[in-house]
């Protein structure tokens, strides 16, 4: 008798077309593919919907035939988990393949329509056909990640549109049971304000889908931004691992009293030059950690200290900006240890136009180099919050470099500072050839998992092998949650177990 999966995939060949069905074994390899320590989760089968009514269809028969299902877009979450569900044997749902229109474009109210699979290279490229006049956010990240998957998974880019949610607005969303919902003014039939006004009427509900199991979202409104004429970045290095806490205090008030318009990123020495470079083992015969003379040395090659600052100011011409960069530089050279790099100087550097693109909303392929860093490009994201406060951030510096070091790893950290607390994207660089060390990257994780969640800073964003570790840490929620996926997704179709929800 044939299995439940197989009569669902029949029933998808049937309905949907035997292009939208893929079980072949080579492209369940492919698609079971992670970077993280956990491994590779292999999926049961790969969906190809072409539409938000087939992809009602899935849903509809995962309900029938008891499958369940992981929804990915551009599937490029690198060091979280790629298009891997996140249980094996999950049917993927790759909604990037054949819904990948950008709807439209309203360039008088600066918003755009995509569906899932439109990418930042592709929104960038269609942008550009019209001239730049609007800017995008995007992340340093893939350039063919995407606009739908990034936002979903509370992803983040750097300049004023960098809240990729916040700048989201109006989803068409179909529900674990198969009905389509709009959200924001959406739900109002004929509405056309779906895009523009983001809370609606009744509870906001476009919450309810990011980093969730209870919807697959087939379309999305992004806010854009008028592109600014000049984007002037500027950048400033300190010598010592120990400025930290002072490099805190100087960007606080920047970014509270809004005289920086983008996140300003606080660069650790690896993660700046780590682009440049693999890890030197014929230095240290074979030894891990880094030594901090060798990781001096690299400083010095790269003309960069222990940290990079940098941050970019908007305008109209050069000479409008110029007294915003003079007092950047008074404010960081005040501190007698900053050095300064003009936009002009960077502009000269591979590592440093990295950070330029960034604050352009230009999608760059060069930061992915730092997956070149130990062999196998193993890799995996620990993403705590840490406040704005220098004597907490040097805590949380020491921290961290304990465990990773204590591990065997490098603290390769960039913290993205916003007014009240920056993103501390740590990047776990590991072997994924040698198995002993992809699971101390493993354990690594966890321990920093554990330390930081003790000490009251919890993550907000998982890999997939250890978002029902992270969640199962909360207090409440999960069990709210719990709640909520029965109600809405009474058969547990869709994604169960992700972000631990289940
Ligand atoms: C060097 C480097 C730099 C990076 N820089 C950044 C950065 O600056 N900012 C940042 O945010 N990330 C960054 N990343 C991480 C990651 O690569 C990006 O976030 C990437 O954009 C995520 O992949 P994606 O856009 O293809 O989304 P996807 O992989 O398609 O989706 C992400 C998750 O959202 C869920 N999902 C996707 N589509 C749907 C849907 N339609 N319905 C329901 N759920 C869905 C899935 O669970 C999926 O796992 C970086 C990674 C590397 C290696």
């Amino acid at each position: 008798m044939p299995s439940s999966l197989e009569l669902f995939f029949t029933a998808l060949r049937e309905q949907l077309g035997a292009e939208a069905v893929d079980t072949n074994p080579e492209t369940l390899a492919r698609y079971g593919v992670n970077l993280l320590p956990g491994g590779a989760r292999t999926p049961a089968g790969v969906l190809f919907p072409d539409s938000t009514a087939q992809v009602q269809a899935i849903v509809r028969l995962a309900n029938t035939h008891g499958v369940s299902l992981w929804p990915t877009s551009t599937g490029e979450n690198r060091g979280l988990g790629l298009k891997s569900p996140v249980r094996p044997g999950q049917v993927v749902v790759d909604l990037g393949r054949r819904m990948n229109r950008i709807v439209e474009i309203d360039e008088t109210l600066a918003y755009a329509v995509v569906e899932p699979g439109v990418t930042y290279a592709q929104m960038y490229e269609e942008l550009g056909r019209r001239g730049h006049t609007l800017m995008m956010d995007t992340t340093s990240g893939p350039p063919d990640g995407g606009i739908v998957g990034n936002t979903l998974d509370k992803g983040a880019g750097y300049t004023p549109y960098f809240d990729h949610f916040g700048m989201s607005c109006g989803y068409e969303v179909v529900l674990p049971t198969g009905e389509v919902l709009r959200t924001s003014d959406g739900a109002s039939p004929g509405a056309k304000t779906q895009y523009l006004s983001k809370y609606g009427f009744g509870p906001f509900m476009d919450g309810l889908f990011v980093q969730s199991n209870l919807g697959i979202v087939t379309r999305m409104g992004v806010w854009l931004m008028p592109k600014p004429p000049v984007i002037r970045a500027f950048f400033f290095t300190f010598p010592d691992d120990a400025d930290f806490g002072d490099i805190i205090e100087l960007v606080r008030p920047l970014k509270l009293n809004n005289v920086v318009p983008t996140l300003i990123k606080v660069t650790s020495d690896l993660y700046a030059l780590g682009t440049e470079e693999t890890y030197p083992y014929e230095r240290t015969h074979g030894r891990t950690p880094l030594p901090n003379e060798l990781r001096k040395e690299l400083q010095a090659k790269h003309g960069l200290g222990a940290w990079l600052v940098s941050g970019a100011f908007y305008g109209p011409s050069e000479e409008a900006l110029q007294p915003m960069i003079e007092r950047i530089k008074a404010h960081f050279l005040r501190s007698g240890k900053a050095r300064y790099i003009s936009h002009a100087e960077a502009e000269q550097s591979r590592l440093l136009r990295i950070h330029i693109a960034t604050f352009s909303g230009q999608p760059t392929r060069d930061e992915l180099d730092l997956l070149r860093w130990r062999p196998g490009s193993g890799a995996t994201w620990f993403l705590p919050a840490t406040p704005m406060v220098g004597a907490i951030a040097n805590e949380h510096q020491a921290l961290s470099r304990r465990i990773l070091g204590e591990h065997g790893f490098e603290f390769i950290t960039e913290y993205v500072c916003g007014p009240r607390m920056s993103r501390a994207l740590h990047l776990i660089l590991f072997n994924r050839q040698d198995a002993e060390e992809r699971q101390r990257a493993g354990r690594c994780f966890r321990a920093l998992l554990k330390a930081y969640s003790d000490a009251g800073y919890p993550i907000s964003r998982a890999p997939i092998d250890a978002q029902e570790e992270a969640m199962a840490r909360l207090e409440v929620l999960p069990d709210v949650l719990s709640r909520l996926k029965k109600a809405l997704d009474p058969q547990g179709v869709v994604a169960p177990g992700k972000y631990g929800i289940s």
